[in-house]
């Protein structure tokens, strides 16, 4: 190698930005389970439905930066809109799969969980003709009490979940689990790949940075401090997330307890501009080329199972 080649190696590897994964939750805001009181699911089919124009919304913020991600697909709304789901695929971004009733996994048996992954799985393949990957479960409900699920995941064929939370939360998290993308054992003894949701450290304390409520509620500038030092400071990279209904301010307001008014409300109508600086200020990909660029994943992505 020549001095100059060397030189301009290093500097290459100097300049080098971590690549993160970026995430949606493709759900309406009815979906939250912050509004499970006000919208019991029985009521769902009624309700004024925005997945479609928030989604489109996001699309279109990723397209203007030449962003890619992963999009996990509630199979309630594959089922209602395949087109938005094909609008995704055909924009370049990974699809995978967020479950289809949005039932936490907790708080169903095995046979359940099995049955309704399997359904949104099959579903969304046949409405992309693509394999689907990745699993996200509703309100990172893979908990201690639901690892089971990690055994059923493997069985249906997802290579990699993305549920688990290293934090304390009453609703969620493991707050001993391994922070960085891994290949986890699960209960039964199947192996699969993990990305936990990152969090970062200050001060003896673990803070979620990396999306949804978090990002709405935090100032941005401790959220690209918390994400800065996930990649400069632990050097790895870290899944942010999002949901289509956190940049519509005009969606219909529900009287739910102050906490969850709170959690769900608060600082919708900054959320775009938010989105527009982390995408300037951090580098991104979909989640599936994350986890290979780490060597956890294959480099290329298996053929359509329901082909
Ligand atoms: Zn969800």
């Amino acid at each position: 190698m020549t001095a100059s080649a060397a030189a301009s190696e290093t500097s290459t590897v100097t300049n080098h930005r971590c690549v993160n994964a970026l995430t949606v939750d493709v759900e309406d805001w009815f979906h939250a389970n912050a509004l499970a009181q006000a919208a019991p699911r029985d009521r769902w089919a009624g309700l004024d439905s925005r997945v479609v124009t928030n989604t489109r919304r996001l699309l279109e913020l990723f397209g203007q930066r030449g962003v890619t991600g992963t999009f996990f697909v509630l199979g309630w709304v594959a089922d209602r809109e395949p087109a938005l789901i094909r609008e995704i695929a055909d924009a370049g971004h990974e699809i995978a799969c967020h479950g289809y009733s949005h039932k936490l996994v907790f708080n169903q048996t095995p046979q359940e969980f099995r049955e309704e992954t399997q359904r949104a799985k099959t579903l969304i393949e046949q409405i992309t003709g693509r394999a689907v990957e990745g699993y996200r479960a509703s309100t990172y409900s893979i908990t201690k009490r639901s690892l089971w699920a990690l055994d059923i995941l493997c069985e249906l064929g997802f290579a990699y979940d993305s549920s688990i939370f290293p934090i304390h939360h009453d609703q969620y998290g493991i707050p001993d689990a391994q922070p960085e993308p891994h290949q986890l054992t699960a209960p039964g003894g199947a192996h699969i790949v993990e990305f936990p949701l990152g969090f970062a450290r200050f001060g003896g304390m673990r803070l979620p940075v990396s999306g949804g409520g978090y990002f709405r509620l935090l100032p941005y500038w401790l959220t690209r401090a918390g994400l800065r030092q996930i990649n400069r400071k632990r050097q790895r990279p870290f899944a942010f997330y999002l949901h289509p209904w956190e940049i519509d301010p005009g969606q219909p307001r529900m009287k739910v307890s102050a906490l969850s008014t709170f959690r769900h409300y608060t600082n919708l109508n900054d959320c775009q501009n938010r989105l527009k600086r982390l995408m300037a200020d951090f580098s991104f990909a979909p989640m599936r080329k994350v986890l290979a660029d780490l060597a956890l994943l294959p480099a290329t992505a298996p053929a359509n199972p329901q082909a």
